[in-house]
């Protein structure tokens, strides 16, 4: 099969590679309808991770069910499936506590980024949707395997709710479902921080009332010139640099609290600030498994159209191009057809 892998800092290619095959009888193997490439993946492609192996990328994915394992019941040949970035076996108590990206047995999804995938854990992992979705829905239904699934987890974890105000710390995939999340929910007001004018535009469509281009102590001012002063509800933080961490913080109300879903780089927090901040913290790779089923059905019944973040479409073939894309922010993010 055709599969992506990264070399070096910006030399990322589709080349040849092995089949996967079922090892594991609670394995599957899927046939990949659409994935993608992801903000993170740009640390590695920037060499901020260092590169130190080929390593296979891609961990977004949506596809048909082609084989499963011996101990696969839930699912089987011929579904169309989503799963999420963290293989989990959803029976553990950290899985049953909503938090699968934790479970005790997670397995990191590597190699989405081609024509086949070998998902482990697959009867946890993986959520069928009744009967084959429309071609139309294939980009949305591809956001919850991570993106969106992040999005909603950020606002889920800022306690988000009905009447709010909602800031969103960040302008890229994550940071607009965050807005889209937020405004789903039923925040009142959304205030998207955001310097890049195809990026604001959308964050409006997705229910953004309020646009903040400050960064910094200037973007914390702003939203407290927006706020009578009080600051936001919930922040929901989704870049994962200092600045951004310690802009979410100063932006949040006492008793507040801040979802922060931004994988973090260079992030200390200081510990008296947040003492006397009154601001609550809850944040890490999303359980993008516990919300499957129902940000499906929110897919499936057009509630809601998370596909819009992706603003390039390529084949598989021009996987380079999408990660070239990203890097400079030509793309929000790039959809890739096997
Ligand atoms: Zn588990």
């Amino acid at each position: 099969m055709r599969g992506t892998v990264l070399y070096a800092p910006r030399d990322v290619r589709l080349e040849q590679r092995d089949d996967p095959k079922i090892t594991e009888p609670t394995d599957a193997i899927i046939r990949m309808t659409a994935t993608c490439v992801c903000g993170s993946d740009l640390w590695d492609y920037r060499g901020i991770n260092p590169v130190t192996q080929p390593t296979p990328m891609g961990h977004e994915y949506c596809g048909i069910v082609e084989e499963v394992g011996s101990d696969v019941h839930s699912i089987k040949p011929g579904q169309f499936v989503i799963g999420s970035f963290f293989a989990s076996d959803n029976t553990c108590p950290h899985c049953q506590a909503g938090f699968q990206s934790s479970c005790q047995h997670r397995e990191p999804i590597q190699g989405a980024q081609a024509e086949w995938l070998r998902v482990p854990l697959a009867g946890g992992t993986l959520v069928a949707t009744s009967g084959q979705p429309d071609d139309d829905l294939i980009p949305s239904l591809l956001t919850l395997s991570d993106v969106m699934g992040t999005g909603w987890f950020a606002a889920v974890a800022a306690r988000v709710q009905p009447g709010m105000t909602v800031a969103v710390v960040g302008d890229g995939a994550v940071g607009l479902l965050g807005v889209l999340s937020a405004a789903r929910i039923g925040a009142a007001r959304i205030i998207a921080m955001s310097r890049h004018q195809p990026r604001q535009k959308l964050a409006c469509e997705f229910g953004a009332t309020d646009i903040i281009t400050e960064r910094g102590d200037e973007g914390v001012a702003a939203i407290k010139d927006l706020t009578d002063g009080i600051g936001a509800d919930a922040v929901l933080e989704c870049v994962g640099t200092a600045e951004s961490m310690t802009q979410a913080l100063r932006s949040a109300r006492p008793g507040g609290f801040v979802g922060y879903v931004g994988v973090p780089h260079g992030v200390n927090l200081p510990g008296e600030e947040l003492f006397y901040s009154h601001v609550g913290l809850l944040g890490g790779p999303a359980p993008v498994r516990h919300f499957l089923p129902e940000l499906i059905d929110l897919v499936c019944n057009r509630e809601i159209n998370p596909g819009k973040v992706f603003d390039l479409t390529l084949p598989l073939d021009q996987v380079a191009e999408g990660y070239r894309a990203m890097d400079e922010r030509r793309a929000i993010k790039a959809l890739l057809r096997p």
